[in-house]
């Protein structure tokens, strides 16, 4: 299995509507799960952040998600089946424009129905930071990036610079 490389924000595959995973099982599935996996926690040794990685990332256009929160996990043709009212608004960030920061809004929790690898069926009931991990993701696998969910286009910032306005407004404090 390998590490790939990580398509960057202009890459059209990124802006791709990817395609139901139909067999399951199969060593082809496998693979690129082991590639997700290898990819996302070589990317998070070397930029120290990220917890998830979608498939179109590594340019495959089948609705495979990987993440790792408090264990690793991979999801098959995941789905948004429930979404809470109650919305948060926080700052996110991608693999595909690592030097960034989006402020935008998610749904606090979120249910999500997807299948292993092997094609067993599972619900998954998240809230908060697991919550809104998946709908990043969720989004990939359907061409949506954060970045166009920022709330206006003055919330789309270098990292570095809102780090230091985080620390002046702490010296503040
Ligand atoms: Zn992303």
């Amino acid at each position: 299995m390998s590490v790939r490389p990580v398509l960057l924000l202009g890459n059209p595959l990124l802006r791709a509507l990817c395609v139901r995973v139909r067999q399951y099982n199969t060593p082809d599935l496998r693979a690129l799960v082991a590639d997700l996996a290898d990819t996302l926690h070589d990317f998070r040794r070397r930029k120290g952040f990220g917890r998830g990685i979608a498939a179109p990332q590594i340019g495959d256009r089948r609705r495979v998600l990987f993440i790792d929160v408090d264990g690793p996990l991979a999801l098959v043709n995941p789905e948004i089946v429930r979404s809470s009212r109650q919305m948060m608004t926080l700052w996110d960030d991608c693999f595909s424009f690592p030097e960034l920061a989006v402020k935008l809004k998610r749904h606090l929790s979120v249910e999500v129905r997807y299948r292993d690898p092997e094609g067993k069926e599972h619900l998954l009931k998240a809230r908060g930071a697991l919550s809104e991990l998946l709908q990043h993701e969720i989004d990939h696998v359907n061409g949506v990036l954060a970045l166009d969910r920022a709330i206006d286009s003055k919330h789309i910032v270098y990292k570095s610079e809102l780090e230091k306005l985080n620390l002046s407004a702490r010296k503040e404090m």
